[in-house]
């Protein structure tokens, strides 16, 4: 794959992960389209500018397959569906359709680490990218989060002070489709639990995406699993490749026990045996610990030693809208979990809360079935507060078990949630749902949400 002078590449989608690529492309010499389905008027100032200056073109408000016509590579943006028309004519024409990380692929002149799964793989990548720093190193750390990994590349970018030592990678199930013969030499699978199968169409096709990071792994690489997790455990490793698990069963190297982490066992021919006590540090929830695991595991395998990570683990604060706690109000403690935006976190979140749970939940689903929720709703949920689109589908799955009410707003959720839960109660945000039929992303929905806790505090405080 050399898009070099005198090759023609078309980028579909200018998110930032579509800008990175068009720099990179047009640093190695290619010449560039950009085919956009938001109208021009949709797109930033800044962006369309810097598409002039590198003398790109730009077909925009929709995607007419023109542009493909001459071709030699396309490269869709991770968030573009595959079978997009366009995309479909390009395959048809013998059009090679690659993602970023078959561009990257051979070109990374470093250790890579990449991190995949259904959840925590933001929370593990900050983790990793904080121990090796406290190690010593220079981590790049982007791909799905932050940075787009293109940027890697880019000259502008690099500072002095910016010589990427290692890359430490968030990977999602999109980037994973087309990434060519790219090979982290440390590939992490977390967990598998539904996500995105409204794009993936079924679960097999999305494990099999993820999959796709030890795909091309050879002798010397390791893979590390959630030993934990039956699907994950179901994902072929190649031979040959060290493979190595985090969890709490106790064929796992990186043991997640009540209080930290141990790791014990055979890590590349060496006998390990050290403990990684988490409490006093962020990072003591159920939830985290495993994330602690599969991130200590990791950073020990590429070779930070075990003082860097001690203190790294101090260092670390977990990123917001994850099991954040925002305050306790009249006896109710209220937990923010916006990020959770499929059944397995909120599965996830519940087995870490003890106690009753009013949850809220809802939005835009991803997913068909929330049946799978029945369970820990059964175990652990008093009552429902549902929201946004997902409402029906959610009471059809689980009115049954638990009684709920609706809410046409966040603020009118948190006021009826608070009185549900009453003293010594739990509040819990964990949508299970995209939230844009609602918000502006999962961000600003936990904002919402911490707003009305907190004008709910005010409240209470000028009553007393
Ligand atoms: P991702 O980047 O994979 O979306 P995040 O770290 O952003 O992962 O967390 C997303 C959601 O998943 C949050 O609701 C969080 O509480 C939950 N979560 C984090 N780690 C895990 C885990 N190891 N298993 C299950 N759920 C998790």
């Amino acid at each position: 794959l050399d898009p070099g002078p005198g090759t023609k590449v078309v980028v579909i989608g200018l998110g930032s992960s579509g800008l990175a690529t068009v720099r990179f492309l047009r640093q190695l010499g290619a010449s560039v389209v950009v085919s956009e389905s938001r109208p021009v008027e949709a797109l930033g100032r800044a962006d369309l500018s810097l598409l002039d200056r590198l003398g790109v073109e730009l077909e925009s408000g929709g995607h007419t397959g023109k542009c493909i016509e001459d071709a030699d590579l396309v490269v869709p943006s991770p968030g573009v569906p595959l079978d997009l028309d366009v995309l479909v004519c390009a395959r048809e024409r013998g059009i090679p359709v690659v993602g970023e990380l078959a561009l990257a692929s051979g070109r990374l002149k470093m250790p890579v680490i990449a991190v995949t799964g259904s959840n925590g793989k933001t929370t593990v990548t900050g983790l990793i990218g904080t121990l090796l720093e406290t190690g010593g190193l220079h981590p790049f750390v982007g791909g799905n989060i932050g940075r787009p990994l293109l940027e890697i590349f880019l000259s502008g970018e690099r500072k002095k002070k910016e010589k990427f030592e290692v890359a430490v990678l968030e990977l999602s199930s999109f980037q994973l489709e087309l990434s060519g013969d790219f090979r982290p030499d440390i590939g992490i699978l977390l967990n598998l639990s539904p996500d995105h199968l409204d794009r993936h169409g079924t679960m097999e096709r999305y494990a099999a995406a993820k999959a796709r990071l030890f795909a091309c792994q050879r002798a010397g690489d390791t893979a590390i699993l959630g030993f934990d997790d039956p699907l994950v455990m179901e994902t072929r490793v190649v031979a040959d490749v060290s493979m190595l698990g985090f969890g709490e069963k106790e064929s796992a190297q990186a043991r997640v026990l009540p209080d930290g982490v141990r790791l014990h066992g055979v890590i590349h021919g060496q006998m390990v045996d050290e403990s990684y006590p988490l409490a006093g540090t962020r990072l003591n929830s159920r939830i985290n610990r495993f994330n602690a695991a599969a991130a200590i595991l990791a950073a020990r395998v590429a070779g930070c030693p075990p003082q860097a990570i001690a203190e790294g683990l101090q260092r670390f604060t977990p990123p917001a809208h994850r099991m954040a706690e925002v305050a306790t109000v009249g006896g109710v403690r209220f937990i923010n979990d916006s990020k959770a935006t499929n059944t397995g976190a909120v599965i996830a979140a519940l087995e870490s809360c003890d106690g009753p749970v009013v949850l809220i939940c809802g939005g835009r689903s991803k997913e068909r079935d929330f049946r799978v929720l029945r369970e820990s709703v059964a175990a652990r949920v008093k009552h429902l507060v549902l929201i946004g689109e997902a409402a029906d589908a959610l009471e059809e799955a689980l009115g049954d078990l638990v009684p709920s009410v609706r809410a046409a707003t966040m603020e009118e959720a948190v006021a009826k949630a608070a009185a549900l839960a009453g003293e010594g109660g739990t509040v819990l945000l964990s949508p299970a749902c995209a939230s844009f039929d609602m918000f502006a992303g999962y961000g600003q929905r936990g904002e919402v949400f911490e707003n009305a806790v907190r004008a709910l505090q005010s409240e209470k405080r000028k009553e007393e």
